[in-house]
């Protein structure tokens, strides 16, 4: 047995990434952004225009130009800290770890996330917790995010949604959660479908 490999649980979850969050679970649980994130953004924004400011060859900007790849520096650091603990958490609680798959999820949302630093953040985490995962012996199941805004996770009625709508109602069946809740409760269920986990007879 691999020295890492956890002892086996029967627990599993459905992460959505997101850009309020950096992550909802399945289970309710909500993963914020840090807002130093925010912060240090600013930071790095105001510290590269006084660089473009600065004449090329100057002492000065090679001091600046030092100036901004601490701030990047700094970010990366405080980022991998943040997606090492987070993602060791799920880890330790799960079994079957059901995620989007990022390429496609990036494609759909566009250029706005171009602006963000979720984009990052949700490379390094996913990242994180697929080579965790194969190193605790987890299964991890990974899933196309085409619709699993859209569809109710409880009755598989299709309610269409902006971008900007943050809560599902289900006109169906009653069901109101979160956007990002209904997509995590979609994520687990289309991820354990992939796993060969769910009987055939549950499924919608
Ligand atoms: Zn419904």
């Amino acid at each position: 047995m691999n020295t890492k490999e956890l002892e086996s649980t029967e627990k599993s979850v459905g992460i959505d990434v997101g850009l309020e969050n950096l992550a909802v679970l399945s289970t309710g649980e909500e993963i914020k952004n840090p807002r130093f994130f925010q912060k240090e953004q600013k930071n790095l924004v105001k510290a590269q225009r006084k660089l473009s400011e600065l004449e090329i060859g100057s002492s000065g900007r090679k001091k600046q130009k030092k100036v901004v790849q601490k701030i990047h520096r700094r970010v990366r650091n405080k980022r991998s800290n943040f997606c090492h603990q987070t993602s060791r958490q799920i880890i330790n609680q799960f079994q079957y770890i059901c995620i989007e798959d990022l390429n496609i999820k990036k494609m759909m949302q566009g250029s706005y996330l171009a602006k963000s630093i979720s984009d990052a953040s949700w490379n390094q985490f996913c990242q994180f917790l697929t080579y965790k995962a194969a190193e605790a012996g987890r299964k991890l199941g990974v899933v196309n995010p085409a619709y699993t805004s859209q569809t109710c996770s409880q009755c598989g009625n299709c309610i269409e949604k902006k971008l900007s709508e943050r809560t599902h109602l289900c006109m169906e069946c009653g069901y109101k959660a979160s956007r990002d809740l209904n997509a995590a409760q979609n994520i687990l269920a289309l991820g354990l479908d992939g796993l060969g986990l769910i009987p055939r007879s549950l499924r919608l």
